[in-house]
Formats: C-alpha cells, sequence, structure tokens
C-alpha cells in the first residue's frame, strides 16, 4: 500500500526524535499519556449533554499494557478518538502550539533538549519506538482506523474494526543497543515509577495488569504459586493544584508548569493559593521567566485554565486575569461553578468576579512583596513583562493604576538604576513640588539631552523615559502622593536657582521665526540651557515621543507636537549668529539653520532635507 509522506516540517522534527540521542527519552510516555487525558476530557465534556455516549465520570479510564515477548507497550484511553481526517492532520503534521514552538526555536538553536524540557507530543513515541500504530474510533462513528508508521518513510491509514470509542496505541519498543537499555520500558516497574514521576495528577485513572504470583495453597514449606493478573491504578489523580502547598515539591510545581504550558524553562515564581469563604477555589500560578515568543502579539491569549471541581470548563478564561497580569499563567478550580456554565453566562457570574479579583490582589501582593525582598529577582521580572505593567495603568483610562503604580520601575538619573515612585518621592527635596522626568529614545541619549544638562549637573534626580509606553503610564498615573509629573525635555521648570530669562536683543528671535517660518510655533531665549546652544522642546500636551509613536499608531491622525526653539543667548554660537544678522545677513542666516537642524537632531527628530543640511554645513567650511 502506498505511504503517504510527512509534511516536511513534521519530517524534520521526527528525524531528530528518532536519532534523538536526548538522555530523557522516558517522557514519551507522559506525552501519550497527556494526549490520552485530554481526549476523555473532550469526550467526558460531550457525556455532560448527551445521553448517547453513555459513560460516567468514572467509567473512563487509560490503560497500560506491557508485552515483553513482542516488544510493545499498549496505552488505550476511552477518550473521543480519531477520525480518518483527524488522524491525517492531527499525525501527519505538526499542528500543535508546543510542536510549532518547538519547530520555530529549534530553527534558532538545534537544542535537543527543548525535546524534554516541554516534549513535543505524539513524535516523541519515536525516541523509543521503531514502529508505531493508532487504531482509533471517533464518537459518532461507525468505521475504526489504524495509522501506521515506522518513521521516517511516511504513514498508511486503513479502515479496521474497533467495538469501543477511543484510541490505542501500540509502541514497539526499539532494539537494545550498547548505549540505550530501551528493554527498560518494558518493565513494570519503570513505566509505574514514570507514571509517577510524570502523570500522577492525571484526573482519571492509569491502570496496568498487575501480573504477580500468588500462593494459592501449599504450605510455606511447599507452596503453589499461581499467576494472578489484577488491575492497579497508578496515579494518584490528585490535581497538583488540590495537593496542600507543603507537600508539593519545587521539582513538581516546576515540571507541571512547564508540561501544561509549553515553556522550557522553570516558572520565575509559583503562587499557590487555597481559599474558602464567600467563594471557594484553589488557584496555581505562574509568572514565567522569559517572555513567551509570541507575547506581545495579538496571538498571545491572556487568561486562566478554569476547572470545576477538577474537569476543565475552559482553556483560557480571559475573565479571570487583568490586562496588566496578562503574563500569568495558571489553574483556578472551584467547587461553585457550575460544569456545563456557558462563556456568556460566566461573564456576568459572580463568584468568577470575587475569584477574579481576589486573583488581581494576590498577584499584586505577591510581585510587591518579590520587589520588597528580592530586587534582583524583581527587575529580571520587570525588564520581561515591565511593559505590560505600564500598559495597564494606561489601558481603560487608568482604572488599575493603583494596583500597579507602585509596581513599576524608572531609571534614576543620580541613583543610575531603577527605582520606583515612591523612593523617587521620598528622597525629593522639600523645595521639589513634582516629580521630574525626560523621554528620548534611550537612556545614553536622554542623558545627552541639552535641556536636562541644568537640572542634572545640579543633582536633580530625573526618571528617564525611554520607552514610548512611560510618557503614556505617567500621565495615566497622573500624580503619586500628591505629587504631579513633569517632563523636563518640555516644560518650562523652576528650578531653585534657574536663569532669569534674558531680556536682551528679541530682535534674534524674531530673525529666526521669519526664517523658519512653520517649521517652528516659536523661537524662545532658553532657561535652562547651560553648554548648548540651542534645544527643541515641544510646548502643550504632546511631546515629541508621542508624536513619533502616533506616527506609527495613528498616521491618519497626522498628531504633530508644537516645536519650540529655545536658545541659548550666552553661548557664542548664538552670539556669532548674532552678531553676523548686521555684518552678514546671509552668512547669519545659515548659522540659524544650522543650529534649528542641530536641535531637530539632538531631539531625535529627522530633518526635513537631508541633503540641504549637508550642503549647508559645507558651504560654511569653506
Ligand atoms: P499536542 O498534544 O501538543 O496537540 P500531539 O502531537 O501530542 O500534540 O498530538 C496531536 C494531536 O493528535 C492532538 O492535539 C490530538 O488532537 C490528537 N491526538 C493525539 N493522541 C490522541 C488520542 N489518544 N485520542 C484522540 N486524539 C489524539
Amino acid at each position: 500500500m502506498e505511504k503517504t509522506q510527512f509534511k516536511s516540517e513534521s519530517k524534520r522534527l521526527l528525524d531528530l526524535m528518532i536519532n534523538s540521542i536526548y538522555t530523557h527519552k522516558e517522557i514519551f510516555l507522559r506525552e501519550i499519556i497527556s494526549n490520552a487525558s485530554d481526549a476523555i476530557d473532550k469526550l467526558f465534556f460531550v457525556s455532560l449533554t448527551d445521553d448517547k455516549v453513555g459513560l460516567n465520570r468514572e467509567d473512563f479510564k487509560i490503560k497500560l499494557a506491557l508485552d515483553k515477548e513482542n516488544r510493545t507497550i499498549t496505552v488505550s484511553d476511552n477518550g473521543i478518538g480519531m477520525d480518518k481526517n483527524d488522524l491525517e492532520n492531527n499525525l501527519g503534521t505538526i499542528a500543535s502550539s508546543g510542536s510549532y514552538k518547538f519547530k520555530q526555536e529549534n530553527e534558532k538553536t538545534d537544542d535537543v533538549d527543548i525535546i524534554g524540557q516541554f516534549g513535543v507530543g505524539f513524535y516523541s513515541a519515536f525516541m523509543v519506538s521503531s514502529e508505531i500504530k493508532v487504531i482509533t474510533k471517533k464518537y459518532g462513528n461507525d468505521t475504526a482506523y489504524i495509522w501506521e508508521s515506522t518513521g521516517a518513510d511516511g504513514y498508511t491509514i486503513t479502515e479496521t474494526e474497533k467495538d469501543e470509542v477511543g484510541t490505542t496505541i501500540i509502541i514497539k519498543v526499539k532494539e537494545d543497543t550498547e548505549n540505550e537499555k530501551y528493554s527498560d520500558y518494558l518493565e513494570q516497574y519503570r513505566i509505574s515509577a514514570l507514571v509517577t514521576k510524570y502523570s500522577d495528577y492525571i484526573r482519571y485513572p492509569i491502570v496496568m495488569k498487575n501480573e504477580h504470583k500468588k500462593m494459592i495453597e501449599g504450605t510455606m514449606d511447599d507452596p503453589q504459586f499461581e499467576v494472578v493478573a489484577e488491575d492497579e491504578i497508578l496515579n494518584s489523580m490528585v490535581p497538583i493544584w488540590q495537593r496542600s502547598k507543603k507537600d508539593v515539591t519545587a521539582e513538581e510545581y516546576n515540571e507541571f508548569y512547564k508540561q501544561k504550558f509549553f515553556d522550557f524553562e522553570d516558572p520565575m515564581h509559583v503562587i499557590s493559593t487555597s481559599v474558602e469563604g464567600v467563594v471557594t477555589y484553589k488557584s496555581l500560578l505562574f509568572i514565567p521567566n522569559r517572555v513567551p515568543f509570541n507575547y506581545y502579539t495579538k496571538e498571545y491569549k491572556r487568561g486562566l485554565q478554569l476547572y470545576s471541581s477538577g474537569v476543565l470548563i475552559m482553556e483560557s478564561c480571559e475573565d479571570l486575569l487583568p490586562e496588566h497580569f496578562a503574563f500569568v499563567k495558571g489553574v483556578v478550580d472551584s467547587q461553585d461553578l457550575s460544569l456545563n456554565i456557558s462563556r456568556e453566562m460566566l461573564q456576568h457570574d459572580r463568584q468568577l468576579k470575587t475569584i477574579a479579583s481576589n486573583i488581581e490582589k494576590k498577584i499584586k501582593n505577591e510581585l510587591a512583596a518579590l520587589l520588597k525582598n528580592d530586587r534582583d529577582k524583581y527587575e529580571k521580572f520587570f525588564a520581561n513583562f515591565g511593559r505590560q505593567l505600564k500598559f495597564g495603568i494606561v489601558s481603560d483610562y487608568g482604572a488599575h493604576k493603583e494596583a500597579v503604580k507602585d509596581l513599576v520601575l524608572f531609571y534614576s538619573s543620580t541613583e543610575k538604576k531603577l527605582v520606583t515612585l515612591k523612593e523617587y518621592v521620598e528622597r525629593m527635596g522639600e523645595e521639589q513640588k513634582e516629580i521630574y522626568f525626560a523621554t528620548g529614545d534611550s537612556i545614553e541619549n536622554i542623558d545627552r539631552l541639552p535641556q536636562i544638562e541644568g537640572m542634572r549637573d545640579q543633582g536633580i534626580e530625573i526618571l528617564y523615559c525611554p520607552e514610548q509606553i512611560d510618557e503614556f503610564a505617567m500621565q495615566g498615573i497622573g500624580e503619586y502622593d500628591g505629587k504631579m509629573f513633569k517632563n523636563i525635555v518640555n516644560d518650562d521648570i523652576d528650578t531653585p536657582d534657574g536663569d532669569d530669562e534674558k531680556k536682551d536683543d528679541v530682535e534674534v528671535l524674531t530673525f529666526i521665526k521669519n526664517l523658519l517660518g512653520d517649521k517652528v510655533n516659536d523661537v524662545v531665549f532658553s532657561k535652562k540651557l547651560k553648554t548648548h546652544p540651542v534645544c527643541m522642546t515641544a510646548k502643550g500636551g504632546v511631546s515629541f515621543e508621542m508624536e513619533k509613536y502616533m506616527a506609527i499608531a495613528q498616521p491618519e491622525a497626522k498628531v504633530k507636537a508644537e516645536r519650540v526653539l529655545e536658545i541659548n543667548a550666552s553661548h557664542p554660537a548664538v552670539n556669532s549668529l548674532i552678531a553676523n544678522m548686521t555684518a552678514d545677513k546671509e552668512k547669519a542666516e545659515k548659522y540659524a539653520k544650522l543650529l534649528y537642524s542641530q536641535a531637530l537632531l539632538i531631539a531625535g527628530l529627522q530633518l526635513e532635507d537631508p541633503s540641504e543640511y549637508a550642503e549647508l554645513v559645507c558651504s560654511l567650511m569653506v
């Protein structure tokens, strides 16, 4: 019979599996068992509303059987099963997000370790097997199918007969090699230990026939044995979140997290809670140690897995997790929720709202504690998800700012590290009334901005805001501890010993303004410049950073900051310009244009005409 080839990317993965030298090949069993459990979940869910399934909760199980002679491990489930289409789509290609992720990562790293860290599902069985058979019948179908493959050369699908709905997977175990004793997987004790290690929490019984000798008659001196086979349940079936915190090891939590949420790194932080009262629930939450590859995209789905008394009712419940904590992964299990509640009903469910609000508080408190007790760890977290927190302040018209404002960090000009707003305010001098911040495109560039030089040199603490969201976040918070925020790049500041406005010769201002026309809204003498001749500031509510942001986010709105060219009347370059206004008007104009261009460049703005600027510089050089 003709073999169907695997899709190319699946084939690559398969080759990797077959030739894997990965040391933890044992994870294949957990992958197969968790697929079986998922399949049972699906049929159980159907059975809640469809009597025809004819199975009760306690009828569902996963069976394991070992056959040393034929070198096979058989895993059967009475779950939803697969039809021909499912077989082609699910076992012929990489469909799962987990595998897809693997493929992406692997293209870059070629790191085989990823296999063991979070598994790549069904395919991992090829690490220990030379031949796999899947016999399956889907619920609602009469025809059953056998899918067979010996690996790289493709697979076949044929019709067959099968009484029960569900799936049986027969894994032919490879022959032993010098380095690898595959035969171990045919031993009861080994398989039983693997189930305890990786699949203990699976909510359906995993049963295996335990063959042992039993004395049937005779005496101790002359015993008569019979081999009996009894079904033994290998797993405790208690989900990890139902177990008491003190009975679960860090390794178990980490293992659970990686398996469940397709990560290959341990989580950074685990939060386990058990609440009894108005609502009763258990939750197990994780903060990842790294940013998921699709995190800041539309594809990323925030939400927690929702269970009702151990039964999964929703894969990703958005309503349980506020936007600003979207990075949290985890599960919530409550006996107070009805099993067949619809999504629409859930949104209005009072219990769920209470749980969600408790969870938000819990995460907030945990993060605050981390910030207080383990600053390094918190800063690592903030590097990953700080942006999300700032987005959280801005979203929903600032409705959540109270929850987040003490969790955000900004870079301080005096401390040279990230600080909280609380720390800033506590250090503020008596005479300082506002929280000063400066926007720009990087810490280094902000530090070099002409207009902050004066304050910086006086040792006044300034928060540097290199991310576009920073300024929105400041605006979102509005005030902290009664102090307003002030962008010192733009606004005038009454610094303690700020210069009085130069009352000199305003002629130069008119001269420059007339020359530049609409390119600037105003030309003024600066109060804040020290060693620099000019700077460009934005007047009014829109800053340059916001203008740049809006140019990308909403180009049609054509949001423009009001440009104010500030000049330093005591700078020699400006004096030279003033002197030339009468001596050599043409030269004075060139100087003015040059200073204007400089101001634009330093502010991180584009020159309208770079080649004109180049010509200008050259003409002044010759
Ligand atoms: P993943 O489980 O990450 O989706 P797998 O490669 O393990 O990836 O499985 C691919 C798909 O094959 C599953 O998503 C599921 O639809 C189907 N599948 C695998 N095993 C079974 C099973 N025992 N019963 C029903 N469907 C299964």
